[in-house]
């Protein structure tokens, strides 16, 4: 390798830079993947800043409690450079639509101290051998380039959304379609679902937003090889197919959720959990299996009140004399007509019903064995953790890649049921009236999930199938297991052939 890449021999320890894109949600399988690199022979140096660390406090206690070479490094970011508020370095800090582009412009100032950091200021002997980073780091392909340093190219989202955007690209789909909620299939993709415009389309597919897709497409060409966050098994045709593609290796090395083994570390991804992890397991324990439905949108999408009632409605309703529920109300949710709200609400559902106000802990609640149904909002470490988890998902998507997540989840894969969200949310707290579904839809999609008939019965033997497939993919000699190793011998410079990825 050249430039400031130079394996150390002596150690046989490979170093690897891991930057994550400044979002929860992409920010917890780096930090998974960074603990999974570090069991595996790396040193490995994870980039952040002030506020992100903050934010992923637990995590790093935890990694720095388990003796890992994994170093966590915070970096100054430039939000009042870019005329950002202050304090505003990551996504859900982005508090109106028109600070979207300061914050990409924030990122490329980064990028230029993260370089500074790499040449003058990295306080290891070790050199670097590859970068890992998240693809939204577009920046990072011309950082890592000057310094002749080999990088791999991380996609968080699943393979199939990212093959769909790749051959709209291609086929220069979007252009020709008016209607934003028309269906059409994508042209190439291996399995023949339908897609709205409105559901596919970018922010960097927008008008005023070429720069960031130029930089975007040049780095991804610039990038030796692809990692993910899926397995093999799961996505087959879809990886297949996006290898021909985009003439580049292709490694799955998820879900990376599963790198997890005991509860305090799948207890401990990404903010602080608002709940004593075990109280909530003796409740669980206490339930009968596939009783629970377990309510979360991520760490991003919000919902208002009008919707916050609806959703309460449907849980308070549905049929099932057997049915409980988990429901995670977030910070930004709450307010005091909210809070007013909720007190009633709990007091009708109680003993049944458990509202977590904050952060949960997401991946412990989808693997215990009470949790039948989990209505999500199909972000894809959510959509995988359910798989993990062997648990049938109500599909409700708001923004991005959630929409085709959800067609996966729904027409292809076939463990989940669409609770019939059309219209996208434009910003994460902004949901329109359009946007909002009606509790009665809600409750008859609940229903189907945790009872569902034979159908419903069929759903769940396939998701638990997937769930195994999961697990074994992760274990040694596991398709995942392989690509991880795959990584290192790249960063030691044993495939060579793919350090040039143009
Ligand atoms: N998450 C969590 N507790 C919460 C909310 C979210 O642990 O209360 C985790 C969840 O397990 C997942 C991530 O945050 O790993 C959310 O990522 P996802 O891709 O599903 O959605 P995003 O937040 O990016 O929209």
């Amino acid at each position: 390798m050249n430039g400031l890449s130079n394996h150390n021999s002596d150690t046989n320890m490979v170093h690897i830079i891991l930057i994550p894109y400044m979002a929860q949600g992409h920010m917890i399988p780096m930090a998974d993947m960074a603990s999974l690199l570090a069991s595996s022979g790396a040193v490995v140096t994870f980039i952040t800043t002030p506020v992100n660390a903050a934010r992923i406090r637990p995590i790093i206690d935890r990694i720095e409690n388990s003796h890992l070479p994994v170093r966590f490094v915070q970096l100054p970011f430039p939000s009042a450079e870019a005329g950002l508020p202050a304090g505003c370095e990551n996504v859900d800090l982005i508090s109106s639509p028109g600070l979207h582009k300061p914050f990409m412009e924030a990122l490329s100032i980064f990028g230029e101290q993260v370089k500074l950091y790499l040449t003058t200021k990295n306080p290891t002997t070790m050199p670097v051998d590859c970068i890992i980073f998240d693809s939204k780091n577009s920046w990072v392909g011309a950082v890592a380039e000057s310094l002749g340093i080999p990088h791999i190219i991380f996609y968080g989202p699943s393979c199939f959304y990212i093959l769909c955007s790749h051959l709209l690209k291609k086929y220069q789909v979007l252009k020709s379609i008016e209607d934003d909620y028309k269906l059409f299939k994508v042209p190439g993709l291996p399995e023949p679902v339908e897609v709205m415009k409105a559901h596919v389309m970018r922010l960097m597919d927008r008008p005023g937003w070429e720069k960031v897709s130029e930089e975007f497409y040049k780095t991804e060409k610039s990038a030796c090889c692809v990692v993910m966050n899926t397995f093999e098994e799961l996505e087959m045709s879809g990886l297949d197919k996006f290898r021909k593609e985009i003439m580049k290796e292709v490694w799955p090395i998820g879900p990376l959720s599963l790198s997890n083994k005991d509860l305090d570390s799948m207890a401990m991804r990404g903010k602080a959990c608002s709940i004593d992890t075990r109280l909530l397991l003796s409740w669980l324990d206490s339930k009968a299996p596939n009783s629970v439905m377990f309510v979360s949108f991520g760490s991003l999408s919000r919902n208002p009140i009008s919707q916050l009632v609806q959703i309460g409605q449907a849980l308070e309703s549905a049929s099932s004399s057997q049915l409980s529920f988990i429901w995670v109300v977030k910070e930004a949710e709450r307010s005091e007509e909210v809070e007013n709200w909720l007190a009633e609400f709990e007091e009708r559902t109680k003993g049944r019903g458990m509202v977590i106000r904050g952060w949960a802990p997401q991946a412990v609640i989808l693997g215990h064995l009470a949790v039948g149904g989990f209505m999500t909002h199909c972000g894809w470490n959510s959509t995988l953790e359910a798989i993990a988890g062997g648990v049938v998902m109500a599909t409700w998507p708001r923004f991005g890649d959630q929409f085709v997540n959800e067609r996966l989840v729904v027409d292809v894969l076939r463990i989940g049921v669409a609770v019939g969200a059309k219209v996208p949310t434009l910003f994460v707290n902004e949901m329109s009236e359009k946007a909002l579904v009606k509790g009665e839809e809600v409750r008859k999609v609940v229903e189907k999930v945790m009872q569902g008939g034979e159908e419903g019965d069929e759903r769940r033997k396939r998701v638990r199938e997937l769930a195994e497939k999961a697990r074994k993919a992760m274990e040694e000699g596991g398709s995942s297991f392989e690509n991880l190793k795959r990584i290192i011998q790249f960063a030691k410079g044993e495939n060579k052939h793919l350090e040039r990825g143009k």
